[in-house]
C-alpha cells in the first residue's frame, strides 16, 4: 500500500500558505542565526508552532528554550504574542484587522559545550555549521507538513562552500534560493556549510555525493581506499534493498571537535557528526566506522518504511517509540552488516563490535525489571539519561540488543529455508519496491511479522514477543552462536578495546570486577551484582589508589593479574563526597576482555553474511 504519512480530514480545507523564510546564517561562528518569515494569515488569532517532535530524535526535542529575539509585525505594526501555558513550543498571535501576512523575526542561539541533545546541540565553529531548518522556523496550526509550502533562502559567511539534499533554484555569491519545498521536505533536508568544504562523488543516477565539512583542511585529506568504501556502500545497499527511495542522496558529514556527535538520518540525506579527525586518522575512523552506514541504512529503514505511530502529520503530534526495534535496531544490524560489506570494517573489526555488543549486554542486571519493549518505549522521557548506573537502569537497547536479535532472525531465515533465504530477501520484500520519488510507507507489528512469514514461515509474532518482553537473564547471544561463533572473555582486549581506552579515556574492568571508569578513575558506572559493587561502590565515586599505590589504567591491571595468583584481596580506596574509604574485592579471575571465536562444529554463517555482495 503506497501512502503518505498525514492523516485526512473529513472537512474541506483552506488551501495551504506559502511562507517565505529568509535565514541570514552569516554569523554562524557566532552561533546566531538570524531567520525572517513572511507567513499568510488572516484577522483574529493565529496559533504558530515551534517544531517540537523532530524526526529521528525520538522525543520533543525542538531546542525551544534557543528561539530568541521573536517579533511579529503586520502593515508595519508590532503585533501582541503569548506563548501557550500548556505547551512551550505552541505561540499564539493576534492578528489586526486588514492584515494578510505576518512577518516573523527571530533567532537560533545555537548552544555550544555539551548542552542539548541532537540537532538542539552544538552545531556551529570558527569554520562551519550543519543548518537544520526546524531550529529556525515557525508554522501555522491547522495543516500538516506536506501541505505547507516554503520558499527559503540563505545567505552564508563570506567564502564557505555549502552542500545540501534541498533543490537550489539560484545562487549567488553566499546567497542562495531554494526551489520551493514542503515544510517535510525542508526539516529532511539540512544544510552544511564551511570553510573546508569537500564534495565526494559516490555514485551517479541517482546522485549520491559525500559533503564533508571540517575545522581545517587537512582533515578532509582522506585516503583514497577510505572513500571508495563509501562507494561501495551505496552498491551494496542497492544490491541490499533492491531500490533506492531517494531524488538523489548527500551523506552531510562534519568534522569537527567542537560540535556534537551524533548522526540524524533524513530521506535523502544524514547529519552524520564526528571527531575532526575521523577520516585521516586510522583510530578515529575506527571508532566512526559503523556510523553513515547505520545512517544511509534508515533512508530505507526509518523513513521509507516508518512505523505508523512515528508517522506523524506535523512536528505537534507527539510520537509513539514502540517500534523502535525495528527502526532503530534492524538498522543498527544492516549498517554493522553493510560497513563489513563495504570494507568500512574489516571481518575482525566487524565480530570485534559484535562481541563488545554481546558482552555488554550480557552485564546488563537492569533487564530483570525492564525489557527490552520498555526501552523503546520510554525513550521520548528518559532518552537524556546520564550514563551513572546505566546497566542497573538500561539505556537505549533497542539498539544493540536488536543487532543480537536481528543476527539471530537472520541465523533462523538460513535454517528454516536451507541457506536458500536470508535477511538480504527480507529487505526487498520490505525495502524494495519501485525506486524514488521519496514517500513514507507505515508499517505496524503485524506487517513485520507478516513479511518474515513471507521469507520464511516461522512463529515470528511468539520469537518477537518473547525477545521483546523476556528477564534474561544474559543476553541473547543464540544468533552469535547459530552463525558459527561464540562469545568469550580473555586477558587481551580488542583492537576495539584498546582505542575505546586511547581515544574516549574509557578503562573498561565491567567484565571483571564490574566497573567502568574515567582514566582519571572516576567511575562512570558499576555493574550491580558483580564484585566492585558488592563490595559497596558506586557510580559517582572516585578509585584513587589500588592496592596502596595511586590509581593509573596500569596499575589497576597489575593488580587485576596479580590477583589470579594470590588470595588477597584486591585493595580500592575509593573517594565519595570527599570522604576516602578501602573496599576489599575478593577477585581472582584476572582481566576480562570478549571475542568472537569460531565453533568448528557449526558452518560460518557469520562470515557468510558479511561477504560482499
Ligand atoms: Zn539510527
Amino acid at each position: 500500500m503506497p501512502v503518505v504519512a498525514q492523516e485526512t480530514t473529513a472537512a474541506p480545507k483552506l488551501s495551504a500558505p506559502t511562507i517565505t523564510i529568509a535565514v541570514d546564517a552569516s554569523e554562524a561562528p557566532r552561533k546566531i542565526f538570524h531567520a525572517q518569515m513572511a507567513i499568510p494569515a488572516s484577522p483574529g488569532a493565529l496559533t504558530l508552532y515551534y517544531p517540537k517532535w523532530i524526526p529521528g530524535e525520538h522525543g520533543p526535542t525542538g531546542p525551544i528554550q534557543d528561539l530568541a529575539g521573536l517579533k511579529f509585525t503586520a502593515n508595519g505594526q508590532t503585533l501582541k504574542w503569548r506563548r501557550d501555558l500548556l505547551d512551550g513550543w505552541t505561540i499564539h498571535v493576534e492578528v489586526p484587522a486588514g492584515a494578510s501576512v505576518v512577518n516573523a523575526s527571530l533567532d537560533f542561539i545555537s548552544p555550544t559545550g555539551e548542552e542539548g541533545i541532537y540537532t538542539a546541540a552544538a552545531s556551529a565553529t570558527e569554520k562551519m555549521t550543519v543548518l537544520s531548518w526546524n531550529t529556525v522556523l515557525l508554522y501555522p496550526a491547522g495543516y500538516t507538513s506536506d501541505e505547507l509550502t516554503y520558499q527559503a533562502s540563505m545567505r552564508l559567511p563570506q567564502g564557505w562552500k555549502f552542500g545540501t539534499p534541498l533543490p537550489i533554484a539560484s545562487q549567488s555569491g553566499a546567497e542562495i534560493n531554494f526551489k520551493p519545498a514542503s515544510l517535510t521536505t525542508l526539516v529532511d533536508s539540512p544544510v552544511i556549510a564551511g570553510e573546508y568544504l569537500r564534495v565526494v562523488p559516490l555514485s551517479e543516477n541517482p546522485r549520491q555525493e559525500m559533503d564533508i565539512a571540517a575545522d581545517s583542511a587537512g582533515d578532509l585529506d582522506a585516503p583514497q581506499e577510505v572513500l571508495d568504501h563509501y562507494k561501495t556502500l551505496t552498491d551494496q545497499a542497492l544490491k541490499l534493498f533492491g531500490a533506492q527511495h531517494f531524488r538523489d542522496y548527500h551523506f552531510i558529514y562534519s568534522l569537527s571537535d567542537h560540535v556534537a556527535h551524533f548522526g540524524l538520518e533524513h530521506h535523502e540525506s544524514n547529519d552524520s557528526r564526528s571527531s575532526e579527525r575521523s577520516l585521516v586518522d586510522e583510530d578515529k575512523r575506527l571508532l566512526a566506522s559503523g556510523l553513515l552506514s547505520h545512517e544511509y541504512v534508515h533512508s530505507w529503514n526509518g523513513k521509507y518504511r516508518r512505523p505508523a505511530d512515528l508517522s506523524t502529520p506535523d512536528y505537534e503530534k507527539p510520537m509513539q517509540d514502540d517500534l523502535l526495534w525495528v527502526y532503530e535496531g534492524l538498522t543498527s544490524y544492516l549498517g554493522d552488516v553493510l560497513g563489513a560489506r563495504s570494507g568500512l570494517r574489516t571481518a575482525d573489526q566487524f565480530r570485534d563490535t559484535l562481541a563488545s555488543i554481546a558482552a555488554r549486554l550480557d552485564h546488563v542486571p537492569g533487564r530483570t525489571w525492564r525489557n527490552l519493549q520498555d526501552t523503546a518505549d520510554g525513550v521520548p522521557s528518559m532518552q537524556t539519561a546520564s550514563n551513572q548506573w546505566e546497566s542497573w537502569r538500561r539505556t537505549v537497547d533497542y539498539y544493540d540488543e536488536d543487532v543480537l536479535n536481528w543476527l539471530w532472525v537472520d541465523t533462523i531465515i538460513r535454517q528454516q529455508t536451507h541457506g536458500q533465504k536470508s535477511m538480504d530477501d527480507f529487505c526487498h520484500l520490505f525495502h524494495g519496491g519501485q525506486s524514488w520519488p521519496p514517500e513514507v510507507k507505515p508499517y505496524t507489528f503485524e506487517d513485520v511479522v507478516n513479511t518474515l512469514n513471507q521469507v520464511a514461515p516461522y512463529d515470528w509474532r511468539g520469537f518477537w514477543t518473547e525477545r521483546l518482553t523476556n528477564h534474561g537473564p544474559g543476553a541473547p547471544l543464540t544468533g552469535i552462536e547459530g552463525s558459527g561463533w561464540r562469545l568469550v572473555y580473555d586477558e587481551i582486549p580488542s583492537e576495539l578495546i584498546k582505542v575505546r581506552k586511547h581515544e574516549y579515556k574509557e578503562i573498561n574492568a565491567e567484565y571483571s570486577i564490574g566497573l567502568l571508569l574515567e582514566e582519571s578513575g572516576n567511575i562512570v558506572d558499576t555493574v550491580e551484582g558483580m564484585p566492585a559493587a558488592k563490595a559497596g561502590i558506586g557510580p559517582g565515586m572516585k578509585v584513587t589508589a589500588v592496592n596502596g599505590r595511586r590509581f593509573s589504567a596500569e596499575v589497576l591491571s597489575d593488580a587485576l593479574k596479580a590477583g589470579k595468583n594470590s588470595s588477597d584481596p584486591i585493595e580500592l580506596l575509593v573517594e565519595n563526597t570527599e570522604y576516602y574509604k578501602t573496599y576489599k574485592l575478593d577477585y581472582h579471575g584476572g582481566e576480562q576482555y570478549p571475542h568472537l571465536v569460531r565453533n568448528e562444529s557449526k558452518p560460518d554463517v557469520l562470515t557468510e553474511i558479511i561477504k560482499a555482495r
